[in-house]
């Protein structure tokens, strides 16, 4: 078996946060009424995208009725409607849409992860969680010595990368997390990421009050190009 194939295998089978095991579990077997013909997936989601990816993009985690219900990060829910809607128009996306698993969603040179992997009541994974679920993070980021630029969605998620980072002996100055956030490593890091940036999470309430819209993505999509470039 391969090493994505066995991180994969170690990701869906975890149980090692036992509230959030209950709340997935209960979200999946209580359903919300528009899904109800779904069979919800209920369990821990996997990163998704392109293992050659230079452009990590690192959410919070499963939305309790998107990743949680489909089983692919950021599907089926409105922050993968924006988020997919912009990789798509920055030509990171072959299709502006995410709605299931099946629905031939490909993404080029960009892969779509999380610092949870299980569905959080409210939205907020607990630090022990997100510390429990960081091993997968680092594995993945492992597989993917080519990444180039680090996207984080969201000051926790920017919280978690940094975590990682320096858990990896990165020398990093105090960062805030602000929306554009644009950060190069030190050149001694010749190998693994050269940028970490931040923007807001592209959550149906930071886009329904024009927090974060979409002109500012593109934006921000614009930049992470001429970093790869
Ligand atoms: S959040 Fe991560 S560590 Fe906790 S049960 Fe889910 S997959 Fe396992």
């Amino acid at each position: 078996m391969d090493a994505w194939r066995v991180l994969t295998d170690d990701i869906i089978r975890c149980r090692a946060c036992p509230r959030l095991v209950a709340w997935r579990e209960q979200v999946a077997h209580e359903k919300r009424r528009a899904y109800r013909d779904w069979d919800y997936w209920g369990r821990p989601v996997p990163g998704f995208g392109d293992p050659q990816a230079r452009l990590l993009i690192v959410g919070l985690a499963p939305g309790a009725h998107g990743s949680n219900r489909t089983g692919r990060m950021f599907t089926g829910d409105s922050s993968g409607d924006t988020l997919y809607a912009a990789l798509w128009r920055a030509g990171f996306a072959n299709q502006p849409t995410a709605r299931h698993a099946g629905d031939g969603l490909k993404l080029t040179d960009a892969f779509v992860t999380a610092v949870a992997r299980c569905a959080p009541p409210n939205n907020r994974p607990a630090v022990e969680e997100m510390t429990a679920c960081r091993s997968f993070l680092a594995r993945e980021w492992a597989l993917m010595p080519q990444v180039r630029v680090i996207l984080a969605l969201g000051q926790v998620a920017f919280d978690g990368c940094l975590r990682l980072l320096r858990d990896m002996g990165y020398p990093l100055p105090r960062l805030k997390f602000s929306h554009g956030l644009q950060h190069t490593f030190h050149p001694s890091h010749s190998a693994g990421p050269k940028h970490l940036m931040a923007a807001y999470h592209p959550s149906r309430q930071n886009t329904q009050t024009g927090r974060l819209t979409p002109a500012m993505l593109d934006e921000l999509f614009a930049l992470v190009r001429v970093l790869l470039d």
